[in-house]
């Protein structure tokens, strides 16, 4: 492994300023994906800038009902968070279906969202990776690729995201806040992540050593009724294979209002918005939902061994709108 140094920062601008300063260093928060890269060799820093004492630790109401979440608060104080478990609980479920207690404690929001692929041609240095070296070729395509994109992926990589949180976080609409030596600024999760097009090394719409401050939730009466469902190889300590987060607002059996938005199955969470178009303002049935499922999965481009993905997604989002409605009638 590389030397490096260490170093905490406990203002915004400090930590801003330090990283324009130091071209190869890396803000640091609870270190659970960027060590292991760096044992690995995929990540060689310079310096590692730890964030985890600026005063980005907060869950707070905005003036408009929604909420902010500081970029530092960890994974477990995100999940238990009251007004996230009564508000947006699809949000707490995500959060919780991921990693263990050990790693929830330290992983941060704003590292969460940036964690990298767990491709495995991309955690290994011996072989080709177009996202870890530009050119090199993209292994998985001919090779292994059974958890791999049937979204939105493109001839140069078809790596999947990995955070569950961001599944849900990316059906309630949210906004992600940054800071750079030029200023704050926001993207929404919808333009925070690249497509993958031809530059799949080139992940986020981030502008260069922009530190993460937050996460906004606008204000989403539907979320109150919402699940987020995962589906993975074993029961637990797994990545998805597929999820969906899922909110449902159903009167007099018809659909007012619907969330959709699927995990493991593209390069960033993928927001299911032909599916909830053709839900919205239809009958809340298994047959309304599974046709919406659909016409979401008619985009999709399965390779050969990850073409169950297709049937997978279907059926969870059957099952779980289907709950969501028997929910909602209770
Ligand atoms: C065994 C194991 C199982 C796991 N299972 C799951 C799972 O099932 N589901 C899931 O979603 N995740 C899972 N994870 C991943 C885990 O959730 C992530 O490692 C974690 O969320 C990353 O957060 P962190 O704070 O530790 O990030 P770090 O490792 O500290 O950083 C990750 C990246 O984010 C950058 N960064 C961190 N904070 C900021 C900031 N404020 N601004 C800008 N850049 C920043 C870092 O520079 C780095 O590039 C698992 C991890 C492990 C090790
Ligand atoms: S899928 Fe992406 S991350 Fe995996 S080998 Fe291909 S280019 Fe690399």
């Amino acid at each position: 492994m590389k030397e490096f140094g260490y170093q905490r920062v406990l203002d915004v601008p400090g930590a801003v300023a330090l990283l324009g300063a130091e071209p190869d260093a890396r803000y640091l928060g609870g270190g659970t994906n960027l060590v292991d890269l760096m044992k690995t060799g995929v990540e060689r820093p310079g310096l590692l800038i730890d964030v985890r004492d600026l005063p980005l630790d907060r869950i707070e109401a905005t003036e408009d009902g929604g909420l902010h979440i500081g970029a530092t608060v960890t994974n477990s104080d995100l999940a238990a968070h009251p007004e996230v478990r009564g508000r947006y609980p699809a949000l707490t479920q995500a959060v919780l279906a991921g990693a263990s207690g050990q790693l929830r404690n330290m992983a941060t929001v704003g590292g969460n969202l940036l964690q990298r692929t767990r491709c495995g041609y991309f955690t290994d240095t011996a072989k080709p990776c177009n996202k870890r070296v530009p050119g090199s070729g993209c292994p998985a395509i001919e090779g292994e690729h059974h958890n791999h994109a049937i979204l939105g992926a493109s001839a140069h990589c078809v790596a999947t995201h990995p955070s569950d949180m961001g599944v849900a976080l990316s059906a309630f609409d949210a906004v992600v806040t940054y800071e750079t030596a030029d200023g704050p600024g926001e993207l929404p999760l919808s333009e925070f992540y690249l497509p993958v097009g031809d530059t799949p090394h080139l992940e986020t719409a981030l502008p260069a050593g922009a530190l993460i401050t937050g996460v906004t939730l606008p204000p989403a009466p539907v979320a109150t009724v919402s699940r987020y469902r995962k589906v993975r190889e074993r029961a637990s300590y797994a990545f998805a294979i597929g999820s969906v987060a899922a909110a449902l607002d159903v009167q007099d059996g018809t659909v007012r209002d619907v969330r959709l938005a699927f995990g493991a199955v593209a390069s960033r969470p993928w927001r299911a918005l032909t599916a909830e178009r053709l839900l919205t303002g239809g009958p809340a049935t298994a047959e309304a939902f599974a046709a919406a499922a659909d016409a979401e999965l008619a985009a999709a481009e399965p390779l050969p061994d990850n073409a169950y993905k297709v049937t997978l997604m279907r059926n969870l989002v059957t099952a779980v709108l289907t709950e969501l409605t028997e929910e909602a009638a209770r």
